[in-house]
């Protein structure tokens, strides 16, 4: 995997044809405009040049024409009303996204996804449509019309038309356009990337999506290593855009997801050795791995790769050795859970008496302060992707490094309540040893408590291996 700096987008070539119809259009007759030295025309200028004041005068003088007043937002408005077609097309990815507020927000999308079970992007479908695709009963069309406020019982088309009415024409939440207005910088008053492409190309937001979001949050939860920015960026790309492939478990053409090859859940570091998969063949796979992963995993290490989170390395090096089949494998995976669900007890109970400043030396705020894109993805093989790193330390980033923090850290007190109920409990049998580990820490001995930890970590692991591996 190659890394650079950073690369200028190219223009996608339905976005070369949409501003040459737009600039033909006679709604925008007199706006300015000139082309470049390769002929394609220059669609942004800034506001405050002389450029940017030419274009500032025609939209005052269309907003007289059209009646709006001139004040904050007067070209939003202006801009929708011009706008020949209503239909932007996105400059990354060529997708033509309608420009009145039509699509889901961040909020609604949510409680979409939630309550269909599905994976929607904001931008894959208008309330129209989701309402047609997905509301069959009236207890759906109720769960739609909850969110806009509006009462129970309206069939489909009574309800299409009072959020049209009532929010998509009044331009209000829980909708969004699928272009933002940017007036008079773009020729056409609008942002150039679409709602489809928003999240990726503006910093200022991460993804929205339901599937990342819960993973990462995983990969907290657990404790993993692996750069956790980067293979949460990895998987988004696999969920990102509606192309479908021929998934390679169940045969049928879906959208694909990423599937870690060892999941983070048995002690697997969030790493970036994906297979692809439809949605519901990964649910079901169910946080197992087979024979045929153990074989990779193992080739992958064989080739300098790392693949296990540092605290459940032990049981993995014993256990990688002696599987030889998929029920071997099954019981493998078993093992490791209940390994890893102990470790976290350790954690926890360490946390409880020292609190996080020993334990924060295992997390890795630091991967949050980078941005990452890609080229050349293909979710079939990962070996040709142009990973493009770039650093950044914005505000954003050091609220996605707290809340990482926070997540691991609220997962052990959340574990310290429970109790270790979620598997078997070995911990009374390595429970001297830790609060050693404890005394060494609170005396300021680091070095010293991590190798006694170390040492737990091997002594849990046989305790577990003799007495849970059958073969
Ligand atoms: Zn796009
Ligand atoms: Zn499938």
């Amino acid at each position: 995997m190659k890394s650079i700096e950073s690369c200028d987008r190219a223009w996608h070539d339905n976005f070369k044809k949409y501003t040459e119809f737009i600039v033909a259009s006679p709604a925008y007759k007199g706006l300015f405009y000139e082309r470049k030295a390769d002929g394609t025309i220059k669609w942004v200028v800034t506001g405050k040049s002389k450029h940017g004041k030419l274009r500032q005068a025609w939209w005052d003088a269309a907003c007289r024409r059209l009646g709006i007043p001139i004040d904050k937002g007067c070209y939003a408005i202006a801009a929708r009303m011009i706008h020949p077609t209503k239909i932007h097309v996105c400059q990354c990815c060529g997708k033509p996204l309608s420009i009145l507020y039509v699509y889901p927000n961040k909020n609604l999308l949510k409680s979409v996804n939630n309550y269909f079970g599905i994976n929607l992007r904001q931008s894959d479908y208008t309330i129209f449509e989701i309402i047609d695709k997905y509301c069959f009963t009236q207890e759906c069309l109720d769960f739609i019309a909850g969110r806009f406020h509006l009462r129970n019982g309206l069939d489909s088309s009574v309800l299409k038309k009072q959020i049209k009415d009532k929010f998509t024409d009044k331009c209000l939440k829980p909708l969004s356009p699928g272009a933002m207005s940017n007036c008079p910088d773009r020729f056409d008053g609008y942002h150039s990337d679409g709602l489809c492409c928003r999240e990726r190309t503006d910093k200022g937001r991460h993804s929205d999506n339901m599937k990342t979001y819960m993973q990462d949050r995983r990969a907290y939860e657990e404790w993993s290593d692996g750069n956790y920015n980067l293979a949460n960026r990895l998987m988004g790309e696999f969920h990102k855009g509606n192309k479908t492939y021929m998934c390679p478990i169940c045969h049928k053409k879906k959208r694909m997801t990423a599937d870690h090859i060892g999941p983070v859940s048995l002690g697997f570091r969030h790493h970036l050795y994906f297979a692809p998969m439809c949605q519901s063949c990964n649910s079901s796979k169910n946080n197992r791995f087979n024979y045929k992963d153990v074989q990779t995993l193992r080739e992958i290490e064989n080739n300098g790769g790392e693949v296990i989170s540092w605290h459940s390395k032990y049981l993995w090096d014993k256990l990688k050795c002696v599987v030889y089949d998929d029920e071997s494998a099954k019981v493998a995976s078993r093992i490791m859970a209940t390994n890893h669900q102990n470790i976290l007890f350790i954690f926890s109970e360490i946390w409880k008496a020292t609190g996080e400043e020993y334990l924060i030396r295992f997390l890795h705020p630091e991967y949050s302060l980078v941005d990452y894109r890609f080229n050349n993805f293909d979710p079939f093989d990962l070996s040709k992707i142009e990973i493009i790193s770039k650093e950044v330390d914005s505000k954003n980033k050091r609220k996605n490094q707290e809340r990482y923090i926070r997540v691991a850290f609220e997962s052990l007190s959340e574990f310290s309540m429970k109790g270790n109920r979620r598997a078997k409990s070995y911990y009374s049998q390595v429970e001297n040893e830790v609060h050693k580990v404890i005394g060494l820490i609170k005396n300021g001995d680091y070095d010293k408590a991590d190798k006694l930890l170390n040492m737990s970590i091997a002594h849990l692991g046989n305790l577990i291996f003799d007495a849970e591996w059958p073969y």
